[in-house]
């Protein structure tokens, strides 16, 4: 049996909405019957990307969109975070860990290591139009609920 879903919402690049972000994302993938360590692992790679389209992508205090799409197709989740802001110029050396533009911000450095971390694949596209990151993962269990 093929299962395919999809659902894509957009908001502006405000912190407030890393966390509308996680709940949203998780509360979909929800139909794969997922674990709880699955779905932390979820939430916290989408943390991660929204974090950085709030930090990073609109550096003036105009902010513009974040566009969330997740997809399920099967027992797999594939989530894609994308915004319309300055760009990363060089996404190898932006992947690296503790690699950051931002060091006296406070930050680490390791969102995309930690989203490697957690997601079974990251793939990250930029240009000076803006950034577009996707993550895919494998649910364990996936299916489970919409099936059984
Ligand atoms: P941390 O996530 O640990 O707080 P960080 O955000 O600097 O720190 P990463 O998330 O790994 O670390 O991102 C690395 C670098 O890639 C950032 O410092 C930034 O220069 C660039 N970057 C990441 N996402 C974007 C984005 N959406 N738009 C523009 N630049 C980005
Ligand atoms: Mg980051």
């Amino acid at each position: 049996m093929k299962y395919s879903n999809f659902m894509e919402i957009t908001f502006k690049a405000l912190s407030v909405n890393e966390g509308f972000a996680r709940v949203c994302v998780a509360s979909f993938c929800v139909q794969l019957n997922p674990s709880v360590d699955e779905i932390t692992d979820i939430k916290t790679a989408v943390s991660e990307a929204v974090t950085n389209c709030v930090v990073h992508a609109y550096p003036t205090s105009v902010k513009g969109d974040v566009i969330l799409r997740c997809e399920l197709e099967d027992d797999t989740v594939s989530i894609t975070i994308t915004d319309k802001g300055v760009g990363i110029k060089d996404v190898i050396k932006a992947r690296e860990p503790f690699y950051t533009s931002k060091p006296s911000a406070e930050r680490s450095g390791m969102g995309f290591t930690v989203m490697e971390s957690f997601m079974d694949n990251v793939q990250v596209v930029s240009n000076s139009f803006g950034t577009s990151v996707t993550m895919t993962k494998k649910i364990s269990s996936g299916l489970s609920a919409v099936v059984g």
